[in-house]
């Protein structure tokens, strides 16, 4: 087997036995009772409802991060380190576990108590604001990415290669479009893997390009790829995103709510407002996006394909648009073929393979 697809089995028993462990801790929790316990355990410290769900909360979230940790250190900086793709110090990457999980526990216990709030007012609608409130969220927080969530982890700094804004603003009147920020992500201190991506909306609307891509690639290849992003800022992929991503949130926490009532007195909750359901909850939420996950994908191959050709036709240099998707993958290790039904399945690009033959079927037509 070649070194990609080494990586890349590596990366899916890791996903797999990762999915797998927290579904067995949801259900351990559920079905022993233990959830029942917590809860019990956690209002005995206080009859104020909002500190019992957070004294709940914390503890459940202790519990998945502690079984968790061994399985994020093997995937996060082992494995990088075995494959020669991770730079960073076993230092920084503790730093960096510490922001994430200060960060997920803070937007955890947001997301729960808001939840069961809504959850104990409004019986019958709760599924309807909550949707409404995650909504809201996401919005606010594409915005906020760039400049209060990405900044915690890679320094960033506007471009300074004149050749390359050049080539952009050129990209852009051709386009007709106004130019984004673009910035130079600090990619290169940890990793050796190189990306670039279209972040936020208005004021916070950028190009980020990591520079291990500055540094690696050709100027052709480089405007190929700003090319691509400039289609995500001007065809509004990011909207598209939300759009999407809101409608299956609707759809879940509906469902949820029609579930939830005859589950709960299933399993000896109080009701569905009691806080002991959230292992419940949890699961029906991610047996609805592992559902969702193939018709997501596509949606978003999609738009990548979308992309791919938009560059290709506003450069009209596809040697540069297959050696730059050559480069990427050599440089992120990916398996430039995968098996099709994981693609279907898992992947929100399509393969080098696709996208290159997506290229040559372009190329073939102008001809
Ligand atoms: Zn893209």
């Amino acid at each position: 087997m070649d070194e990609p697809k080494r990586y890349e089995s590596a990366k899916h028993f890791v996903a797999i036995t990762g999915f797998v462990l927290d579904v067995l801790i949801l259900l351990y929790l559920l079905l022993s009772g233990s959830s029942i316990w917590i809860r019990q355990f956690a209002e005995t410290l206080s009859n104020s409802e909002w500190i019992s769900i957070a004294v709940y909360t914390l503890i459940i979230i202790g519990i998945f991060k502690l079984i968790d940790l061994p399985l994020s250190f093997y995937s996060g900086y082992l494995l990088e380190h075995r494959f020669g793709l991770s730079r960073q110090s076993l230092t920084s990457w503790i730093k960096d576990q510490v922001k994430a999980v200060g960060l997920g526990i803070a937007l955890s216990l947001a997301a729960v108590e808001v939840i069961y709030q809504l959850l104990r007012d409004h019986p019958d609608h709760w599924w309807l604001y909550a949707s409404l409130a995650f909504i809201t969220f996401v919005v606010l927080m594409t915005n906020l990415a760039p400049v209060l969530l990405l900044p915690l982890f890679f320094k960033f700094r506007p471009v300074e290669n004149q050749d390359l804004q050049n080539r952009v603003a050129r990209l852009a009147r051709r386009t007709n479009t106004s130019v984004c920020g673009i910035f130079e992500w600090s990619l290169g201190e940890k990793t050796r893997k190189a990306n670039a991506a279209v972040v936020g909306w208005g004021n916070t609307r950028r190009i980020i390009v990591s520079d291990t891509l500055l540094q690696n690639f050709s100027g052709e290849e480089i405007e190929v790829i700003m090319a691509h992003e400039l289609c995500h800022h001007v065809k509004n992929h990011i909207w598209q995103g939300i759009a999407v991503q809101s409608l299956l949130t609707l759809a879940g926490f509906y469902v949820v709510g029609r579930a939830l009532p005859g589950f709960s007195l299933k399993f000896g909750f109080r009701g569905i407002a009691d806080v002991a359901t959230l292992p419940l909850f949890a699961l029906m939420m991610m047996a609805l996006s592992v559902l969702a996950l193939p018709a997501v994908n596509y949606f978003l191959r999609r738009l990548e394909t979308a992309a791919d050709l938009y560059a290709l036709d506003m450069t009209g240099d596809a040697l540069a648009f297959v050696s730059s998707m050559e480069k990427l993958a050599d440089l992120n290790l990916a398996n430039k073929a995968p098996n099709k039904i994981i693609q279907f399945i898992f992947h929100s690009h399509p393969s080098v393979e696709d996208r290159i033959k997506v290229a040559a079927d372009r190329v073939g037509q102008s001809v």
